[in-house]
């Protein structure tokens, strides 16, 4: 069997055992009192500020109608050099609850913290020593590739994340929070089911990613894709000409038959690389941001992307 299959199902064990404990396990947010909206917000729904649509829209699936959610990154937008203005601390500032991911990805959120004098808002570091993750190799609690999300099975542990926070925050509508969670984790069970059965149909030669930036180390481990390389080694750096050369021979040399974009990057680099080395570019793949319809949740995000590799690599 495929060694990269074989450890993937082990993944799958671990995340499903250690997504049972976290739900039982110890709050993630400390507790605050109040709780009713402000800004604007229906009387009663709590102000939740995250920092990318992608957690907003996590947010939302967990506390539907008693949450009033705003992300502070826009669709589209890139979360890794984003720079809050003027408008961003104010949302910070009547916040009632504040998401985060951690591990170097949104981590500008804690100087506007300081700057809207808000840091005794109960804020949650959604991939921060996250019980149930394992590491990749070479990497160290804490300093990690920060796109966990992009492992449903880990998707699934930011939702107990979540709810724990939400009922920590606000426990009047506890009961709502916890079915709310139970109903989106019983949905991303299935996307993540659905995601291993329409990879199984990629040939296994076949199943190679190239993309612009490192966010899909986590998906490829428990999907079962090997990433050849990355066009760029952080978003806002450009790569230098030894790297991209290295990069185009690694796709010669994997025969790599696609090359994906990103929906929040610009694709000429992307292009650049697809040129040179006869391959085709994809546009786009999602991952930090949502974008236009269809991909306007994080479970739209997953099908996505799974649809659009299944597409370009069968
Ligand atoms: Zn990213």
């Amino acid at each position: 069997m495929d060694p990269i299959v074989r450890l993937s199902r082990n993944i799958s064990a671990i995340g499903l055992i250690c997504g049972v404990l976290v739900a039982c396990g110890s709050p993630a947010a400390s507790s605050s009192p109040g709780g009713s909206g402000s800004g604007g917000a229906p009387a009663n729904q709590l102000t939740v500020v995250t920092t990318t649509t992608v957690f907003a829209d996590m947010v939302k699936q967990v506390g539907g109608s008693f949450v009033n959610v705003t992300s502070l990154v826009p669709k589209s937008g890139d979360v890794h050099t984003f720079e809050p203005k003027p408008a961003d601390v104010t949302k910070v500032a009547t916040a009632k609850l504040l998401v985060m991911n951690g591990l170097g990805l949104d981590d500008w959120l804690e100087k506007t913290i300081t700057n809207a004098s808000a840091t005794g808002t109960p804020l949650v570091k959604l991939g921060v020593d996250l019980p149930g993750v394992e590491l990749l190799p070479g990497e160290e609690a804490g300093t990690q590739n920060p796109h966990l999300w992009m492992d449903v099975k880990y998707g699934e542990l930011y939702v107990d994340r979540i709810a724990t926070a939400l009922k920590s925050t606000d426990p009047t509508h506890a009961a709502q929070y916890d079915t709310g969670a139970a109903a989106y984790k019983q949905r991303l069970e299935s996307l993540d089911a659905s995601v291993r059965t329409s990879i199984a149909t990629i040939p296994p030669a076949n199943r190679k990613l190239v993309v612009f930036h490192d966010a899909f180390p986590y998906y490829a481990r428990e999907y079962g894709i090997t990433i050849v390389g990355v066009a760029v080694e952080a978003p806002g750096q450009d790569p230098s000409a030894g790297d991209t050369a290295k990069l185009i021979q690694a796709i010669r040399a994997a025969g790599v038959k696609a090359i994906f974009s990103e929906n929040q990057f610009p694709a000429k680099l992307v292009e650049q690389l697809a040129s040179e080395t006869g391959t085709t570019v994809v546009a786009d793949l999602y991952d930090d941001a949502l974008g236009d319809p269809p991909v306007t949740s994080y479970e739209a995000v997953i099908t996505w992307d799974t649809d659009q590799l299944v597409k370009a690599l069968k």
